[in-house]
């Protein structure tokens, strides 16, 4: 696939000149290395964040069934996340994987092999191929469904998957009348002192119209079914605010480590996922029109992340964010979803 990579990168992290915002020093250090907090802060500001995550799970424990809703892939991040809340902090867990139909089946084995070692219920929910391929498709191609801050983080088909992912969690944790969600995102995926998060149902209710909206119009038919948390389902459950974990934030893990302590329950690397996933086939294709579309690799400010946060070597990180998705892999992505795409060697 066609990468620029003629962009001039920070020199301390890899965040290239065309990253939205970003601008560079005279030594060539970007403004987020310049502003970054030292490794001391990072280190006291993650055993805060820690702190805080403990108090909200005694806060919020004690489900009818569950505990907590892992939405869980299959992939290292969320692996690991159900991993200590399980053993760390004896949740009982309910972990979920929404099958978005380019799912590895390394990941698959994965995720079922750690749910089986954990002892931990494990559910698959697979929506329609026709509406997932058409929310695919649409991603791609409208430009404007998704906010400049969001394409920062991630990929258009990335963003519509996540925003589907996230929906089906509020709705199994309404139903099950559990107060805690968690995720496995790490630093960079989400904005940072995310690792605890409150969400007031009515007013997240109140203001998902407009992005509802301009969802319905983008992908048609049955979206609504995807994303929208009833009304109904809202009162019955008589919640009024749910809580939303990402673990990871508030532990500061490298990915060997992370690898190391997964190896255990029988979790092992994917080879069909490229360089920035460890369980979701599509990714590459997201990342080969993020480059086209904004012209830096949507994994990009995550990586840059782990470098500041002492977490990936720069040598490490270059490699990630310079890896070329396989025309090969892009070009079989496309014909799955039926998308056209203009290839330059
Ligand atoms: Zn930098």
């Amino acid at each position: 696939m066609p990468v620029n990579t003629e962009n001039k990168l920070c020199v301390r992290c890899v965040l290239p000149e065309n990253f939205p915002g970003v601008r560079f020093n005279d030594e060539g250090v970007c403004i987020h290395c310049q502003q970054a907090p030292s490794a001391v802060d990072v280190l006291e500001n993650v055993a805060r964040l820690h702190r805080e995550m403990v108090t909200a799970i005694e806060m919020n424990r004690g489900g009818r069934d569950y505990d907590c809703i892992v939405a869980y892939s299959g992939g290292k991040d969320s692996s690991y996340t159900l991993k200590v809340l399980t053993e760390s902090f004896g949740l009982k867990c309910l972990a979920v994987t929404v099958d978005n139909g380019f799912m590895s089946e390394q990941a698959r084995v994965n995720a079922k092999a750690v749910t089986e070692a954990l002892g931990v219920d494990y559910q698959v929910f697979a929506p329609a191929w026709d509406f997932m391929s058409r929310m695919y498709k649409q991603s791609v191609d409208n430009s404007e469904l998704h906010s400049k801050a969001a394409i920062k983080r991630a990929s258009a088909v990335c963003n519509s998957c996540i925003g589907l992912v996230n929906v089906y969690m509020i709705r199994l944790a309404l139903m099950h009348g559990v107060k805690l969600i968690a995720g496995g995102y790490i630093g960079g995926q989400v904005p940072k002192d995310t690792a605890i998060l409150e969400l007031n149902l009515d007013f997240y209710l109140k203001t998902r119209e407009a992005t509802m909206e301009r969802y319905e119009s983008s992908f048609g038919e049955d979206t609504r079914k995807y994303f929208d948390v009833p009304q109904e389902l809202l009162q019955s459950s008589q919640m009024s605010k749910l809580t939303i974990l990402n673990p990871m934030l508030a532990l500061n893990v490298a990915e060997e480590e992370i690898i190391a302590q997964l190896a255990p329950l029988g979790w092992k690397q994917t080879i069909d996922t490229g360089v920035n996933s460890s369980n979701c086939r599509l990714n590459d294709f997201g990342i080969a029109m993020h480059y086209n579309t904004h012209g830096f690799n949507p994994y990009v400010f995550e990586i840059s992340e782990q470098v500041r946060h002492g977490l990936m070597t720069r040598e490490v990180a270059l490699k990630k964010a310079l890896s070329i998705p396989s025309l090969n892999d892009v070009q079989w992505q496309a014909k799955r979803l039926g998308v056209e795409i203009a290839c330059a060697e």
